[in-house]
């Protein structure tokens, strides 16, 4: 593993390579989002598809200015709450960010991140950086280097910030033609935690369409999957009881639980249930798990509010075949 600097990081970045770097959602491969030779670079460590943008960091409002034309009342309202932090605002772009990093598309997605590395490494900069997770496409997040090892290879240098704070990504949310808050990625802050502050925000209707993936290709249906099959059950226990002694099953638990004597390998992501704490676990669980050489690994549904929803759209996500 190339663990790096912040100073070797700042060198690297500004000759258009990219740098994997903690931030409180997930780790990011960073790269000078005004540099065309480095955004592409981006896109090929990733084996990203062109139509999949990405988001663009910056470490305070100044920077602003030179990425978007207009930034809409409710945008300020919800970045005066939410930044820096977990928060992804679409908004409309200038000519200087290119189509490259937007697909093509008019809105630009910018966040401030509030991790002290990603902070410290964008001010020393003089250019924004681009910084979408450090994984191969349609993989999960990284939320420690050792993932950003397993996904991207030796090659990559690695800030090491340990392990992310939240572990899922941030929240992505664009402005209708009325200027309502729309998500078009659930993310760390819950949709419940929006309304409180706009109640009219509303979550993009779920769709597989094609032009939908190209809005916002954190909607692609297979995203966040690990390799080993991930089955939403019912219940862990009577799934067990039916398929465990045949299957190698892994077990993902919200809390801590006697293990099954059926499941192969049990994990528990809180002590408690606490879904923070289960937000923070969840991907390292899916990492962890598919190095045991397991048939499959069973999780049941959250209860469908806040961060919960949030997480069953993940696991829905990880479950799906395509
Ligand atoms: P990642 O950082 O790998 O999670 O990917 C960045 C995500 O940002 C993508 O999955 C897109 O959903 C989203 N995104 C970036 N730019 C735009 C945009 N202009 N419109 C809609 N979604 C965007
Ligand atoms: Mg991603």
């Amino acid at each position: 593993m190339k663990l790096v600097s912040i100073e070797a990081a700042v060198d690297f970045l500004q000759r258009d390579k990219v740098v994997a770097i903690p931030t409180e959602t997930v780790y990011g491969l960073a790269a000078n989002a005004f540099s065309e030779t480095a955004v592409s670079r981006v896109f090929e460590t990733k084996d990203r598809p062109s139509y999949n943008p990405l988001i663009v960091h910056i470490a305070n409002y100044e920077r602003l200015t030179d990425l978007v034309s207009f930034f809409p009342e409710n945008a300020k309202i919800l970045a005066d709450k939410f930044w820096p932090g977990p928060l992804t605002l679409l908004l409309a772009k200038r000519d200087s960010v290119s189509d490259q990093i937007t697909a093509g598309k008019p809105t630009v997605a910018i966040r401030m991140p509030s991790h002290p590395i990603a902070q410290d490494l964008l001010k020393k900069l003089d250019f924004p950086l681009v910084a979408p997770s450090a994984n191969r496409f349609k993989h999960i997040s990284p939320t420690k280097p050792s993932h950003v090892f397993d996904s991207l290879g030796a090659e990559v240098p690695i800030i090491d910030g340990g392990e992310c704070k939240l572990g899922l990504e941030s929240t992505i949310v664009g402005f209708d033609d009325q200027g309502r808050p729309v998500v078009y990625r659930q993310g760390t802050i819950s949709l419940e935690s929006l309304q409180e502050v706009l109640p009219e925000t509303y979550l993009l209707h779920q769709s597989s369409s094609a032009e939908v993936s190209i809005v916002a290709p954190g909607m692609i249906k297979r995203h966040y999957a690990p390799n080993t099959p991930l089955k939403i059950v019912d219940s862990i226990e009577k799934h067990l009881e039916e398929f465990g002694s045949e299957n190698k099953i892994g077990v993902i638990y919200p809390a801590h639980t006697k293990p099954h004597q059926l499941a192969a390998q049990t994990i528990a992501l809180s002590r408690g249930g606490d879904l923070n704490e289960i937000a923070e676990k969840l991907y390292a669980a899916f990492h962890q798990l598919d190095k045991q050489n397991l048939d499959y690994l069973v999780i049941e549904r959250f209860e469908n509010i806040g961060l919960g929803r949030t997480l069953n759209d993940k696991i829905t996500r990880a479950s799906s075949e395509d």
